[in-house]
């Protein structure tokens, strides 16, 4: 080793050179993106030529300038769009975090007059130089994107995140297509608990990818190049098939068990929906009132008459229907009431501070007591603690669902649980004796 001080200040200065010089080959790759947003521009009395519409864009542009370098420019484009020029991209990562970082900008409605607008923003994304080498064909890319966008009623679609970077979505269809036919997407199950009675009442079918590069991808990544694609629609069916061959197979072995399937937006404008469910019923034998489907607010808003319509003819085939993240949408009880609903689950971000923030215990009582004088059962997502399940008892929450019980699982492993309950499920005083801190955390959790 060598102990010479003027070595080790070279060394250092030796790291700090190659530092520089590593961030800068970074720099060097000529790394540029076009963005484009579209709004839907306010209606009501606001028109072409308006002074209000050239107020309501420089009102967007200013916003964005201020979340954007002093190189990077903001225009309004013809067609209404307003374009983005990012000079230097970090790469992929970096374009999703300016994305997001924009997309959380323009989150607070504009005031223009008295009037005040909710914007709903979509972008379109092109890359230079992966999309294009010319300013054409990297608009025409955003532009494309953009329409996608815009069909999928999706505020940015162009790339999913991915363990090895971003990747196009042309390239994640193709591998989502071969994933469907050559057995990647396995179901994982997660139980749902009675808090009252200690016992598991149904699973939730959550989805899985086992991708021979990548590992195993959560359906966040993987959903919304379905849904975009159109691939939702078979991957959904086989979904609802895989899920009551399944039912049938613990119903065979003395396991009476729902199960919950989650349904997109795309599913739910899919006319033929309600045909298809009786038919995958009809063939497994499952009874409807075993199966239920969650659905999200949003998912209804995009055309309500139409899929309430769907929802009720699904709903006369006996199967029953859940509000997925309640809490994070629109949630009016009043709009529930013309729902066919059976079931709220509260979204898993209220019941994760239930305990430490006040807001979010109230808001949580006052879902649980307003959904049950309206005759709905209640289920909280993201239960992690014991702390948060004991609370959610007091507060008489129906079911519970989350790490602390189980954490989503294949098929053999959810058997095992169901056969023989861990001791997360075992009884215990409504309202705690003791206050000592509690010796059951996650660990005791099943896990396979
Ligand atoms: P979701 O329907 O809200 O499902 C609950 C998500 O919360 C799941 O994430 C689950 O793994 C996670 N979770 C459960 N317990 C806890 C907990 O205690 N703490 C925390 N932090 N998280 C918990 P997952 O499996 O990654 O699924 C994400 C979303 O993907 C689902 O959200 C659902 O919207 C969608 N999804 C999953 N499977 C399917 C599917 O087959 N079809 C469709 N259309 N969407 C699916
Ligand atoms: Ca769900
Ligand atoms: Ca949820």
């Amino acid at each position: 080793m060598d102990n010479n001080p003027a070595s080790a200040a070279s060394n250092s200065e030796f790291e700090l050179r190659a530092r520089q010089a590593i961030l800068s080959a970074k720099h060097s790759i000529p790394q540029m993106a076009v963005l484009l947003f579209a709004f839907d521009t306010p209606k009501n009395g606001i028109h072409a030529g308006d002074a209000n519409l050239t107020a309501f864009f420089n009102s967007i542009s200013m916003r964005l300038r201020g979340r954007l370098r002093a190189s990077d420019t903001v225009s309004l484009l013809s067609g209404g769009h307003i374009g983005v020029l990012l000079q230097s991209v970090q790469g992929p990562q970096d374009l999703e975090l300016v994305t997001n970082r924009l997309l959380n900008r323009l989150e607070e409605p504009v005031k223009i007059g008295n009037q005040t607008f909710v914007l709903k923003p979509r972008i379109g994304v092109s890359l230079f130089p992966e999309h294009g080498d010319s300013v054409r064909s990297l608009i025409e890319h955003a532009e494309n994107d953009l329409a996608l966008a815009t069909t999928a009623r999706k505020p940015f679609t162009i790339y999913a995140s991915h363990p090895g970077g971003l990747i196009s979505a042309r390239q994640w269809m193709s591998e989502l297509r071969q994933a469907i036919v050559s057995d990647q997407l396995f179901l994982t199950f997660q139980p749902k608990v009675s808090l009252l009675q200690e016992r598991v009442t149904g699973v939730e079918v959550l989805l899985r990818w086992q991708h021979p590069q990548h590992g195993i991808i959560v359906p966040d990544q993987f959903i919304p190049v379905a849904e975009r694609t159109g691939l939702i629609i078979p991957l959904t069916l086989w979904v609802l098939q895989q899920s009551l061959l399944q039912c049938r197979q613990w119903k065979e072995i003395g396991l009476d068990i729902n199960i919950a399937v989650n349904l997109t937006m795309w599913n739910l404008e899919a006319q033929e929906l309600p045909e298809q469910i009786e038919a995958l019923l009809r063939d497994t034998g499952v009874p409807p009132e075993s199966l239920e489907l969650e659905i999200t607010e949003t998912s209804i808003m995009s055309d309500p008459q139409r899929v309430i319509h769907t929802l009720d003819q699904i709903r006369h085939l006996g199967v029953r229907f859940a509000i997925d993240d309640f809490g994070t949408g629109y949630s009016s009880f009043a709009y529930l009431t013309k729902l066919p609903v059976s079931c709220i689950k509260i979204d898993k971000s209220f019941i994760q501070n239930i305990e430490t923030d006040r807001d979010s215990s109230v808001i949580v009582k006052s879902i649980i007591d307003l959904g049950h004088n309206l005759g709905l059962k209640i289920v909280a997502e993201g239960v992690e603690t014991i702390q948060s399940k004991r609370m959610l008892r007091v507060f008489q929450c129906d079911e519970g669902q989350g790490y602390y019980f189980c954490r989503p699982v294949p098929a053999d492993a959810m058997t095992q649980f169901l056969l023989s309950p861990p001791t997360t499920l075992i009884g215990e005083p409504l309202i705690a004796k003791t206050r000592e801190k509690d010796p059951v955390p996650l660990a005791h959790s099943y896990e396979p």
